[in-house]
């Protein structure tokens, strides 16, 4: 590094190191020396020099205002020391001396305080000016660069690299051509592997057979032309032998001229999310299950009852077949056809609601489908005829015979609305001989893609201030209540994405309330 002298107090100290008599040579390092001294002054890097002892400046070009915010009059005296930052101050101390200026070139990166406080990064490389003659130090000479932006940087990337490192997740760095040149900690405990200088780990060896295809089909391809890919995967752990079911994010990762530089792979265990969700979905099933056999059970009266109708008339029919037989034997042939059909019919009927029951407690997994309202409803008025009679009770269907159809499961939303139904039934009980109350169901559409559903009645209305408690398991006004029906038809409709309310309606009476989509969205 030589240095400009010969302009606004850059003295040059290789003045002394050239003496020379030759006016040709002399006018040549004259115009050399100009340059220089332009140069240091135009640059963009920071040149100044300082005194040996206290590293005052001596001189400093007026880049300084710009890297520092000092003017040159204002920097000039004052001792370098003055603006390190405390941190780097003995550091420098101790290493600058004796070590480095003896052999004449030095750089380092330190903290320097600007005008305004601050501190900005700057890398320096320094060299010593001795006299030739007494090797005496005489000045030290400093170029001087910005390069906080490179060592923020730096630090930012060391602390992504460390949060990466320390992430629960299974990170991978992986080369186009599907070798794994970095493992996280999280994703060497967890597949059994280690990325060794010399044994180049292969991508493949990191997932199942499956998902190494999907990668290579689908992932890899999808993250190369859009940027990234997000999918279910399954990896392997070389631990336990055992797959570990994964989210995967898969992000393509480029040089500035665009070249596909390296994927990385970033995949969230889901082990524990799934075996929760596996043993949820059994509860839940089996809650089901024994959610419909209290209904079933609540309802068996009614139901004997219209399983004994029609084996009553059935058996009536074979009784006055057998009576014909006796008396007229001949003739019962000719007439023998109408009585079977019936009794054909009426077994039938029979088995209907029977095979209804065991529809209705079978152990299944939810099916989502769209639904027409009306028929569903229909049936289940049909299917708590029974009920309804015994209680003296008139049950209709309010629906609008175009109401959209509703995303739901079926034999769950029968199960809200029979609850529903019953519940209505119950509550307007009243003597055989006085005037049957109404129970009915309404419908109509709410904001966009919804339905709203209502089962009302003509009973006495809720018995408690704040609805909220008739929803409390084990909450019954009833003799022989269990207080479930509307707890379990609250979780349903949650499940389906919506909420039971319960209310007083205007003109007398209960009213229950859910939201159904009509999308499933
Ligand atoms: P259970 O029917 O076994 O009592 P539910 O959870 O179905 O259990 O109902 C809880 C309580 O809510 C009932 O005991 C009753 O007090 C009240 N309730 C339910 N439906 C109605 C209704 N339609 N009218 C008035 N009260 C009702």
């Amino acid at each position: 590094m030589s240095q400009p002298p010969g302009s606004s107090g850059m003295k040059s100290p290789e003045k002394t190191q050239q003496t020379s008599t030759d006016p040709v040579l002399q006018s040549a390092t004259a115009e050399r020396n100009r340059l220089l001294a332009e140069m240091a002054e135009q640059s963009t890097d920071m040149i100044s020099r300082h005194t040996p002892d206290d590293w005052r400046f001596i001189y400093v070009s007026p880049a300084v205002t710009h890297l520092l915010g000092y003017s040159v009059a204002e920097i000039v005296g004052m001792s370098a020391y003055e603006l390190y930052h405390p941190d780097d101050v003995e550091d420098f101390k101790r290493r600058s001396p004796s070590v480095s200026y003896e052999r004449g070139l030095y750089t380092h990166t330190y903290r320097f305080r600007c005008k305004d406080g601050h501190y900005t990064w700057l890398e320096s490389t320094s060299r010593s000016i001795r006299d030739p003659q007494s090797d005496e130090l005489k000045e030290i000479l400093v170029v001087s660069r910005d390069v906080s932006q490179r060592i923020n940087a730096e630090q930012a990337n060391r602390r992504l690299a460390r949060v990466l490192e320390h992430s629960s997740d299974l990170v991978a760095f992986v080369t186009p051509d599907h070798r794994v040149s970095q493992l996280n900690e999280a994703a060497r405990g967890a597949l059994g592997l280690e990325v060794s200088g010399h044994d180049p780990l292969q991508l493949k060896m990191l997932f199942t057979p499956e998902s190494y295809s999907l990668l290579q089909q689908q992932a890899f391809p999808e993250a190369h032309d859009q940027g990234s890919w997000r999918g279910e995967a399954e990896m392997y752990s070389r631990i336990n032998q055992q797959a570990i079911p994964v989210m995967l994010e898969v992000l393509a990762h480029r040089t500035l001229d665009n070249r596909l530089e390296y994927f990385s792979t970033v995949a969230r265990d889901m082990t524990a999310i799934k075996q929760a969700e596996a043993k949820q979905q059994q509860y839940q099933q089996e809650i089901d299950h024994a959610a419909r056999l209290i209904t079933m059970g609540e309802m068996a009266t009614g139901l004997a009852h219209e399983i004994n109708q029609p084996l009553t008339a059935v058996v009536n029919y074979v009784r006055g077949i057998q009576r014909r037989m006796q008396t007229d034997r001949e003739s019962v042939l000719d007439d023998i056809e109408v009585p079977l059909e019936r009794i054909g019919n009426t077994a039938l009927r029979a088995g209907e609601i029977v095979h209804r029951m065991m529809d209705f407690t079978r152990k299944s997994d939810p099916k989502w489908e769209l639904l027409e309202l009306n028929p569903l409803v229909n049936d289940l008025i049909g299917f708590c005829a029974s009920a309804a009679k015994r209680h003296n009770v008139v049950l209709e269907n309010g629906l609008p015979v175009d109401i959209a159809a509703v995303y739901a499961d079926r034999i769950q939303l029968e199960q809200i609305l029979l609850n529903l139904l019953l519940n209505g039934i119950e509550a307007c009980h009243r003597a055989e001989h006085r005037t049957p109350l109404k129970v009915w169901l309404e419908a109509s559409m709410g904001k966009a893609d919804q339905v709203i559903i209502s089962v009302l009645d003509q009973g006495p209305g809720l018995s408690v201030e704040d609805p909220e408690q008739l929803f409390e398991q084990f909450f019954t006004t009833k003799a022989d209540g269990l207080g479930m029906g509307l707890a379990i038809s609250r979780t349903l409709i949650e499940r389906h994405g919506g909420q039971l309310q319960a209310e007083n309606n205007a003109e007398g009476g209960a009213k229950f309330s859910f939201i159904l989509s009509t999308t499933g969205a």
